[in-house]
């Protein structure tokens, strides 16, 4: 299973974001990944990953996949599994990027109106953790970035690791948390809201 980054269907759009360039090398290399059969085996899942360019949220899934789907198919007979939408998270990088640019404040206000309860059950820290190199434990990989470890001292490591314990944990969380509550959602595995239909689809295909 092989998930890739492809921030737009647009040579423009991504020249912008990654650097010139790069958007003829991704489309060779998917269309090598196609030639493995990876996008078109369903053994071989090719799923891409889009997340927006500036302090905005993401477009549905669903259409956005839609619009991917047709035109790397019409532009180079590129196929794929899944399309991901993901949420800037508001730590590291993108945080200076907004800073610098004055839009934090505007940004935050952005995820905290969209906040949508339907998300919490789905979210990434409800289901899994993340491990680092040396072995300690985090709620996942944005509590992990931000150096944040599993709150109970006694499942900080995964030498103690306690399934009961962990699924009962208390997760660390912050105003970052309000890129994975937003609209309709978002984790390492794209949109929150409506997951379960589109597992359950994927599992009946
Ligand atoms: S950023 Fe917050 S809400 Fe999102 S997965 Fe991590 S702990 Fe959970």
């Amino acid at each position: 299973h092989l998930v890739a980054s492809l921030p737009c269907y647009l040579e423009e759009n991504v020249d912008r974001q990654r650097g010139d360039g790069v958007y003829q090398g991704s489309v060779d290399a998917l269309r090598i990944l196609n030639d493995l059969g990876y996008g078109i085996d369903p053994d071989l899942s090719l799923d891409l990953v889009y997340n927006p360019v500036g302090p905005t949220l993401p477009p549905s899934q669903e259409t956005l996949e839609e619009d991917y789907r047709r035109e790397l198919d019409d532009r180079f007979g590129i196929r794929f599994t899944r399309l991901i939408t993901i949420t800037n998270t508001p730590i590291g990088q993108f945080l200076g990027d907004l800073k610098r640019s004055g839009k934090r404040g505007e940004y935050f206000d952005l995820l905290s109106d969209a906040f949508n309860p339907d998300t919490v059950d789905n979210l990434m820290c409800r289901h899994q953790i993340s491990v680092n190199w040396n072995g300690f434990l985090f709620d996942c990989d944005f509590n992990l970035a931000l150096r944040k470890p599993v709150i109970d001292p006694n499942v900080r490591h995964i030498s103690d690791f306690d399934l009961e314990t962990l699924k009962n944990r208390e997760i660390y969380t912050d105003n970052h948390c309000l890129a994975c509550t937003a609209g309709a959602g978002s984790s390492c595995g794209g949109a929150l809201v409506g997951k379960e239909e589109a597992m359950a689809e994927r599992n009946h295909e």
